[in-house]
């Protein structure tokens, strides 16, 4: 467990629908997850810091950054990649599914996006037939690069939806999209058996923290102890690859 833990390269959370990530090859991470900043976040784990001098600012968590200021935070965030000496920042967002698997950004505004990441946040009783045909519709869009916590399980709160796990896990192999392990106490979603499912089908996976605050980075040690019931080892997993690898891998 501990070495699979210490070789977690690169960390990863949610912090609300635009996203910046950086990284300084592994080490001495800066984060910005201050006040106003509506991101979801690629980073390692320690050593916050603010960009609010960097003029990142705002972007309503609760719904959504609409997508005229979702544009404006691609552009505050791309200035700041170019200020910044020895960080990567990227911008990225996390895109609701909505009920009939189209995503609520437009292709337009996706492809704007170094990382899209998609999730399930509403209508989540529908008949496993319907969702997966959701799910498999979502996963079709060519600026997916992961799926969030696919099964929507939130635990002593929500089941699990219902959907073909084995369908759906076959269309994210074939488009290259990357299943998430988030590692936050609360989902463990994937769970340690669908880990296991998903390295027994070939697929790759990338652990998350969902963070919202600095500290939750910590929760990393969660998603690393699901990988491990789960039986997937560093190679399984997309966080243990040097940032330049995994960037060229979610660049596709
Ligand atoms: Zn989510």
């Amino acid at each position: 467990m501990q070495s699979l833990a210490n070789k977690i390269n690169i960390a990863m959370g949610s912090y609300g629908k635009a996203s910046v990530a950086y990284n300084n090859g592994g080490q001495a991470l800066k984060i910005a997850v201050n006040k106003g900043i509506s991101a979801k976040l690629i980073a390692g784990p320690a050593d916050f810091d603010a960009l609010g001098p960097l003029g990142l600012t705002a972007g309503t968590i609760a719904n959504g950054l609409d997508e005229k200021r979702a544009e404006e935070n691609i552009k505050k965030i791309h200035a700041a990649r170019k200020k910044v000496k020895g960080i990567e920042i990227w911008a990225g967002a996390e895109v609701d599914i909505m009920g009939d698997g189209k995503l609520d950004y437009p292709d337009e505004l996706l492809k704007q996006f170094d990382i899209v990441l998609v999730s399930v946040h509403s209508r989540m009783n529908m008949p496993a037939e319907e969702m997966t045909a959701r799910l498999l519709k979502a996963i079709q869009n060519p600026y997916v690069r992961i799926m969030g916590h696919p099964t929507g399980r939130q635990i002593l709160r929500r089941d699990p939806f219902h959907f073909d796990m084995e369908k759906v896990f076959a269309a994210a192999k074939k488009h290259g999209v990357i299943l998430e392990l988030n590692g936050n106490p609360e989902r463990l979603d994937l769970s340690d058996r669908h880990v296991k499912l998903a390295k027994e089908r070939g697929m790759k996976v990338i652990i998350s923290t969902d963070a919202h605050h600095p500290d939750h980075f910590q929760l990393m040690r969660y998603g690393v102890m699901t990988a491990r019931r789960g039986w997937l080892e560093a190679k399984h997993i997309l966080n243990t690859l040097p940032l330049k690898t995994l960037l060229e891998r979610l660049a596709r």
